[in-house]
């Protein structure tokens, strides 16, 4: 995933890293599906996190 074009909101650095926590997001009302990897991206800068992304999203729907 190329994030070279991305600006921190924040400090308006533009150095990221991706890190994941490894806890999958499950939906609401199905404690056990797998559910799928949450992707933070993150200011190097700052430590703000510019962005959460779910890796697999249609995993949310089963
Ligand atoms: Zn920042």
């Amino acid at each position: 995933m190329n994030v070279s074009d991305k600006k921190c909101t924040a400090c308006g650095g533009s150095s990221f890293v991706q890190a994941t926590d490894f806890i999958n997001l499950r939906p609401l009302d199905k404690k056990m599906a797998i559910g799928s990897e949450r992707i933070y991206t993150i200011c190097l800068d700052c430590g703000e996190v510019a962005s959460i992304h779910v890796k697999n999203p249609e995993k949310l729907l089963k």
